[in-house]
């Protein structure tokens, strides 16, 4: 499949889609504390959409016939979760950490993000593991300012997370992003061995780095979605939609 560039009258419209997920994340920010329901943040995603106009994405995603559709409008994850958890009765602890992972559909046009959240006080490992992935989110976005290809965001995000010794999940990443939420080209968080497409205006992109704190193994729930770290280690998950836009600046569509 190949890459599809959009228009800058296209990227208004993401921009907006963006914008109403941006919005909707920080709400569900200042929803997280220590005794809040996990099913609470589909009510509020469902209210906020309604009243902005847009579609959910992810309920009724399916990437291919052997996959359940996927039964929510909001991915939750806690804790060993890494991606795809889907919200269930369960209340949040002091403590834990919480990926919320969105989709919004505006006009036909999708934008895509995440935050990791920590729930109360967190030890230090959580903190720390939450500031590496966020700071590595912005290093693959200011990288595609200056990238010539993909390689080099794919670089970027590796580099940042590194040093830290935590563990980069493999097999994950981000993704294309327009009409459909999973386009061409798919955006690794480690280096990879081809220079990947060029970064060109109209490009657009979402960029998520996943990182575990300890062994970045995972697999798959029983549920057919919720993936987990293998060893149980806590991993952490941060996502914006960009898009390159004329003069190689990248564009976060994604912003409150
Ligand atoms: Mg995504």
């Amino acid at each position: 499949m190949a890459i599809r560039l959009k228009s800058p009258e296209e990227i208004a419209i993401m921009r907006e889609a963006g914008r109403i997920v941006g919005q909707t994340l920080e709400k569900l920010r200042a929803m997280v504390r220590p005794g809040v329901n996990c099913l609470e943040f589909e009510r509020v995603v469902a209210e906020e959409f309604r009243r902005a106009g847009a579609k959910e994405t992810f309920r009724g995603y399916s990437p291919g016939p052997q996959y359940p559709p996927y039964p929510s409008n909001i991915c939750v994850s806690v804790n060993d979760e890494l991606v795809h958890g889907i919200p269930k009765d369960r209340i949040l602890k002091e403590g834990d950490i919480v990926s919320l992972d969105l989709g919004a559909t505006y006009k036909g046009y999708v934008g895509d993000a995440a935050i990791t959240v920590p729930v109360g006080h967190v030890d230090d490992t959580a903190k720390r593991l939450i500031e590496v992935t966020e700071r590595a989110l912005w290093a693959g976005i200011e990288a595609a300012g200056r990238a010539k290809y993909l390689a080099d965001i794919c670089a970027a995000i590796e580099d940042a997370i590194r040093p830290s010794g935590f563990g980069i999940v493999r097999g994950y990443g981000g993704h294309g992003v327009g009409r459909e939420m999973h386009e061409e080209p798919h955006v690794p968080n480690h280096r990879i061995r081809f220079k990947g497409p060029p970064i060109r205006p109209g490009l657009v992109i979402a960029i998520e780095p996943m990182v575990t704190a300890g062994s970045p193994e995972t697999y798959t729930d029983d549920d057919g979605w919720t993936v987990k770290t293998r060893d149980g280690s806590l991993c952490c998950h941060f996502e914006h939609t960009i898009a390159i836009v004329e003069g190689g600046k990248p564009l976060v569509l994604t912003l409150p």
